[in-house]
């Protein structure tokens, strides 16, 4: 039985990932400050005796006893990213900082949750981990992606200054039940006015792409990270490949909830990513992993959540 510290549990991927946990055997500690996850997410494994909740800012200090932990705090979706930037800078440094003192503490291996955000506009397509990006270091999204970027670097000299055992995984766009009614996210937005039959805002003409994975898939490349044998240490992109328009995005939702809705078209907001698909050969050779999960069930599975809730 491991001891797992998962920071921002109480989240969208984090809430899934406690159960996943949960569900095998291990001690969870759940650590989340709130700010954008929510107690719904998590309530049906209070009842479970190796599940703990904590309410922490990982902006300061923590200690414990734990044998792995995954850092997944931070705000993810841009409205809420933007909304205290310096405090979604903090995050993802101040925080990262403290999770690597107490994974030294512990001898213990931290996986950090980044993001598809550090290839910022990509210039290279489809992205794979050898691209160093191209980000906008003074732009709204910055505190965002300069921040995960900032955490992948202090993540890698703890590695080589104190062989801390680290894993990076760059997360894609990942969608599913568990995520906020108020996030914002392209995903809950237009489940949730074609849903109530209100227009579906596209930002800009919805010619900019985005791959969607399925939660299940993702947690189940996450797990295979921090447990892999090989002690490779990434940074992986865990995505799904396959690629679409905003448009055709927006279209797809219509027709599967059976809506009314209208598209309206909305302004593009500052440095939205053009395009963006993970290349998941490394994924799939260092960890024998990819999605499984088809974008039409997962789709069905995240609106029947949205009716379940609105
Ligand atoms: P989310 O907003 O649902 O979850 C983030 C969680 O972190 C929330 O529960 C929030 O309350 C908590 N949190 C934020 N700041 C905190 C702090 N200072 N101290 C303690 N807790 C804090 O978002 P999500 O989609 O579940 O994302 C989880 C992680 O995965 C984030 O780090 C995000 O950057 C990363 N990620 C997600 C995606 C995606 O598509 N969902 C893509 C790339 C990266
Ligand atoms: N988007 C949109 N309408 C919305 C929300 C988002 O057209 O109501 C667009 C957004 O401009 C971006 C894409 O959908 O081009 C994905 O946005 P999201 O906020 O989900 O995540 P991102 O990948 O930009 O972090």
């Amino acid at each position: 039985m491991k001891k797992i510290l998962v920071t921002g549990g109480a989240g969208f991927i984090g809430s899934h990932l406690c159960e996943k946990l949960v569900k095998e055997n291990n001690k969870v500690i759940c650590l989340d400050n709130l700010v954008t996850g929510n107690f719904a997410n998590i309530r049906h494994l209070f009842q479970n005796k190796n599940f703990k909740f904590i309410e922490h800012d990982i902006i300061e200090p923590f200690h414990a006893e734990v044998d792995q932990i995954y850092n997944l705090a931070c705000p993810a979706s841009p409205p809420h990213y933007q909304f205290n930037p310096i405090k979604t800078f903090k995050t993802s440094t101040i925080g990262i900082l403290n999770m690597l003192e107490l994974a030294n503490e512990n001898g213990a291996t931290i996986l950090q949750a980044s993001t598809s955000e550090v290839y910022g506009d990509p210039q290279v397509h489809p992205q794979n981990e050898s691209y160093w990006g191209h980000v906008n270091p003074i732009g709204v999204r910055s505190c965002y992606d300069e921040g995960k970027r900032g955490a992948e670097t202090l993540m890698s000299d703890y590695h080589r200054m104190f062989d801390t055992d680290i894993r990076i995984i760059r997360i894609f766009n990942t969608y599913g039940p568990h995520m906020d009614i108020n996030d914002g996210r392209v995903v809950s937005n237009f489940i949730i006015q074609a849903i109530q039959g209100k227009d579906i805002t596209i930002y800009g003409d919805g010619s900019q792409t985005r791959s969607f994975c399925y939660v299940s898939d993702l947690i189940d490349g996450m797990v295979k990270m921090m447990n892999n044998k090989k002690k490779f240490i990434g940074p992986v992109n865990l995505g799904n490949p396959s690629e679409r328009s905003i448009l055709d995005f927006a279209q797809k939702i219509i027709e599967m909830t059976n809506s009314k809705s209208k598209i309206t078209f909305m302004p593009l907001p500052q440095d939205d990513p053009i395009k963006r698909k993970p290349d998941i050969s490394l994924a799939k050779q260092k960890l024998n992993w990819e999605p499984k999960i088809d974008f039409e069930f997962g789709i069905q599975k995240t609106i029947e959540y949205f009716r379940s809730i609105i």
